[in-house]
């Protein structure tokens, strides 16, 4: 059920749970800023999702509440998770759905990293 991003944060959203550590998942990185681990349905031979440990719902909420060094942490967790998880070479996409048009399924800012195969010029 895509949802509306300008809702107030959901604490019991999916992603909050498995940060409490509420829910397992399969962890790969994590530090003050940020929290990776694998989608529980990949979509592509390698699939990690990456969230900020932050209670953000989307870009514009991440962007308009978050301090430059929380949000500096983040996007450096990003890269840092395709580069120790070697998808640096051949390639990686990044993906983020927001709000309902955009597909977006949990109410916790997510970054998709899709890799493992050519993953062709798909934009939508
Ligand atoms: P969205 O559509 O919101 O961008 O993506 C949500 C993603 O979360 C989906 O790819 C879905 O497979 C993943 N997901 C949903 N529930 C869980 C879960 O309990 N654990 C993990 N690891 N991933 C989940």
């Amino acid at each position: 059920m895509p949802i509306d991003p300008t809702l107030p944060y959901d604490d019991d959203n999916i992603f909050a749970r498995i940060l409490r550590g509420e829910i397992p998942s399969k962890r790969v990185y994590e530090d003050e800023y940020a929290l990776a681990f694998h989608d529980i349905a990949p979509q592509a031979p390698q699939h990690i999702l990456v969230i900020p440990k932050g209670r953000y719902v989307s870009w514009d909420d991440f962007t308009a509440r978050a301090g430059d060094v929380e949000i500096a942490g983040f996007v450096r967790a990003v890269g840092r998770v395709a580069r120790e998880a070697g998808m640096v070479t051949p390639g990686y996409r990044l993906l983020s759905n927001v709000g309902a048009d955009g597909g977006q399924e949990v109410p916790h800012l997510h970054v998709h990293i899709f890799a493992g195969k050519p993953l062709g010029r798909m934009i939508a």
